[in-house]
């Protein structure tokens, strides 16, 4: 029979992260299953690769401090691209309550060692860019060295690594079954045969609840549908920009290529695994881009360019990380709710040294654990978008 020293199952950026930590750490025998033809094909290659420190909980500003340092030179650590681009996102607040939300927000980044996030007044806002209607804005926040990457190149980019240093990626193969014995994990049943292993990392994006059912961990993770609108080339609103927050409804943008790709949460979507984009989804975003951005009324956007994707809900909004209390080996690595991409450098270093060493200082691990549910200590991240 195959073994395999760690099995991790989904070849996402988050999978191709925690091999590349694992690798790089010296851990031989790592091996990522996917079951796509074709590494991207879940969230990953639907994300819109935003990365920010600006969180609200401690949990999810010390996750931004190792990643965002990390994407700023992944091309050199690697000798791969990552795409980086530290353009910054800017919140925008419209009432006092928002205003004062920023700031407490600001205040705790900054006590965490976050350098170069600001308070900005809404004249600042006003001069920096008039295009934006701000009869409203009360103040801000903007933080320099949050930005965007590319998370396709991100995901090759850790997964090329693991690869030319010993890791192993089998594509079109699907885990079906895990197996356990009185010590923990002791296998996986793959469409390719069976192999045994002591430890298997679920890193399967939106489909993380399905993994955990096959080794009998019941994960409160659900998917839910975002969809993004990229517009055609556009040219009167500064390519330099960073993401820009409208507060007061959620509406984001940020520019990509020569247009802008342009997002919003509706309130109305439910969750289930819906992965079509919704026609009806443009004239909403185009009523809140024209109502914060009145020159963005003249748009142009292809619906056909337009596309939908799956966020990986956990109930509050922070990652499940770390060996599931009730099966020794199997480790978990889910739930990122959106904020998967910005994440993986962090999660990939904490699970490697969880599965190498058995503890973490990046963060307080205990913290993010499946049984907080459970035991009721969960910890809300309020700052999703
Ligand atoms: C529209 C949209 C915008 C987003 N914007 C951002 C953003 O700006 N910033 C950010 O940080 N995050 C963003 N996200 C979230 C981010 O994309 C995800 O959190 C992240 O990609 C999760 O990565 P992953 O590797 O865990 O999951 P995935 O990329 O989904 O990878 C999981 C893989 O597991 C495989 N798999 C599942 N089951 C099995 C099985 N049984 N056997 C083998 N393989 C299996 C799947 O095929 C898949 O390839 C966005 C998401 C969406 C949808």
């Amino acid at each position: 029979m195959q073994t395999a020293e760690v099995v991790i199952i989904g070849g996402g950026i988050v999978g191709s992260s925690i091999a590349y930590h694992l690798t790089e750490a010296g851990c031989k025998g790592v091996l990522v299953i996917e079951r796509e033809t074709a590494q991207g094909k879940g969230s990953t290659g639907k994300s819109m690769g935003g990365v920010r420190a600006q969180f609200s909980t401690t949990l999810s500003i010390q996750m931004s401090l190792y990643s965002i340092p990390f994407y700023a030179s992944f091309d050199e650590r690697l000798g791969y691209p990552a795409d980086y681009r530290p353009q910054g996102y800017m919140f925008c607040a419209t009432s006092e309550k928002q205003l004062a939300y920023v700031r407490a927000n600001y205040q705790k980044q900054v006590e965490l060692g976050l350098k170069n996030v600001r308070l900005i007044k809404a004249d600042e806002i006003r001069s920096m860019y008039p295009q934006l209607r701000s009869d409203d804005i009360v103040g801000g926040s903007f933080c320099s060295t949050d930005g965007f990457v590319d998370p396709y190149s991100a995901m090759i980019g850790f997964m090329s690594w693991a690869a030319d240093h010993g890791g192993t990626l089998w594509k079109h193969t699907e885990v079906t079954a895990i197996q356990h014995d009185s010590r923990g994990v002791s296998g996986v049943t793959t469409t390719r045969g069976v192999l045994a292993t002591r430890k298997v990392v679920n890193a399967a994006g939106p489909w993380a609840a399905e993994v955990g059912n096959l080794a009998g961990v019941t994960l409160p993770i659900e998917p839910l549908r975002r969809m993004l609108v990229p517009t055609e080339p556009f040219d009167q609103f500064p390519h330099s920009a960073p993401m820009i927050i409208d507060m007061s409804n959620g509406f984001h943008f940020r520019p990509e290529a020569l247009g802008f790709l342009l997002a919003w949460n509706d309130p109305e979507e439910t969750t289930g695994y819906k992965m079509d984009f919704e026609p009806s989804f443009i004239e909403k975003i185009l009523i809140r881009a024209a109502d914060r951005v009145p020159i963005f009324e003249n748009l142009a956007v292809n619906p056909k360019r337009a596309w939908a994707g799956l966020y990986e809900m956990t109930p509050d909004h922070h990652p499940i990380l770390g060996e599931a209390p009730e099966l020794p080996g199997f480790y978990l690595a889910n739930g990122f709710s959106g904020h998967g991409v910005m994440h993986a450098p962090a999660t990939g270093k904490i699970l490697s040294d969880l599965i190498l060493t058995g503890e973490t200082d990046l963060i307080d691990v205990s913290l993010l654990g499946l049984n907080r549910f459970a035991e009721g200590r969960i910890i809300e991240e309020t700052a999703v978008l």
